[in-house]
């Protein structure tokens, strides 16, 4: 069967709703279909200062709010980056295979990078598309769910697998497909329609967290910013505000954004957001009491963390083991 792989950052107590609906959904619905690898990238969000004991609790939370989302162990290996050391060691061997300034031209650098200044900005943070590529390329991926955002980064570890191919011969990487699902691949921050959701967002304000207090999602909501007019009209050039509570509401109630349309037609944008609100609130009680089921019991969540480390390690072992040879690297006896 096809291989997928994807990841996410615990730099944060709780996922969004962006994290959720662009990628988490897919990777539940792509199990049934693929042998899937779904990683906390604990090793990625060494980008982000962030103090010790809180980088631990949110790898459980992060990985405990994948088994909420429908990620299931028995079929899926899910895993924490870190427990694999296999992942560090692709990544300096695709760092040497990768141009300064092809590095250089990642959208996500420069944004992050200038946000930060260049004392603020981390080695770590340039090289971050490459660890993200040696997490794909380590096993054998062909299909990787993530979103939009993430589409430059996948074209890079797709340019580096070819690379390979062509200087050490066909076989030598398997290159990946880019899964992103086009209606929800960019949810947008509520405060500010035209930047994406983000964990690092500089206001809480526009996210809706996973693990929010229901009350504290509900008044986000109901105070997104919407547009001029008063038409709920699907317009993500025109009415980007009131686009992305549509899409949000039609990818969790399953509903056809025609539809709701329809329904709130000649109605105003305070009976959408308060509607939208409701149906939020309703998704994340249940998701809650999932996640912090898993977290009442961290040794069970270790002990099913360990052994998708496990098995995620012979597959890894094996791929750069075949990758070493082919460059020329003296097998170890
Ligand atoms: P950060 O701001 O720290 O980079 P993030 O919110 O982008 O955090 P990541 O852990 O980097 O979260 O990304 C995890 C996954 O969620 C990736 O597949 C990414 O494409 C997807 N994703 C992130 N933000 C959104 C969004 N607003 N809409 C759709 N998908 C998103
Ligand atoms: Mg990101």
């Amino acid at each position: 069967r096809p291989r997928i792989f994807s990841g996410m950052q615990p730099t944060s107590d709780s996922l969004h709703l962006g994290n959720y609906l662009g990628a988490l959904t897919n990777w539940v619905s792509l199990q049934d279909d693929y042998d899937a690898l779904y990683c906390v990238v604990d090793l990625h969000a060494l980008t982000v200062a962030t103090d010790p004991a809180l980088l631990r609790d949110r790898t459980r939370s992060t990985a405990a709010q994948y088994l909420a989302a429908g990620v299931d162990p028995a079929r899926s290996i899910l895993f924490v980056q870190s427990h694999v050391a296999e992942h560090a060691e692709l990544a300096w061997v695709l760092s040497c295979h990768t141009g300064f300034g092809e590095a250089g031209r990642m959208t996500q650098f420069k944004d992050k990078s200038a946000r930060h200044g260049s004392d603020g900005t981390s080695v770590g943070l340039f090289t971050y598309p490459l660890l993200m590529a040696a997490d794909i390329l380590l096993y054998d991926t062909n299909l990787v769910p993530v979103g939009e955002d993430q589409r430059q980064h996948l074209e890079l570890s797709r340019n580096v697998a070819q690379r390979l191919n062509a200087r050490f011969g066909p076989g030598t990487a398997v290159v990946p497909e880019p899964h992103i699902v086009k209606a929800t691949a960019k949810i947008y921050d509520l405060q500010d329609p035209t930047a994406k959701m983000s964990k690092s967002a500089a206001s809480p304000n526009g996210i809706i967290e996973l693990r929010d207090d229901p009350k504290v999602v509900a008044k986000r909501i109901r105070s997104a910013v919407t547009d001029a007019g008063r038409e709920i009209r699907f317009d993500p050039e025109g009415k980007p505000g009131v686009s992305n509570l549509l899409t949000i509401f039609a990818a969790l109630t399953g509903r056809s954004i025609e539809a709701l349309e329809g329904e709130y037609a000649g109605r105003g944008y305070g009976d959408l957001k308060k509607d939208l609100a409701e149906v939020v609130v309703d998704f994340l009680a249940p998701f809650q009491t999932r996640v912090s089921g898993y977290l009442e019991d961290p040794a069970t969540l270790d002990d099913l963390l360990a052994d998708g480390a496990e098995r995620a390690r012979a597959l890894a072992r094996e791929t750069l083991e075949r990758v070493y040879d082919r460059l020329g690297l003296l097998p170890a006896r």
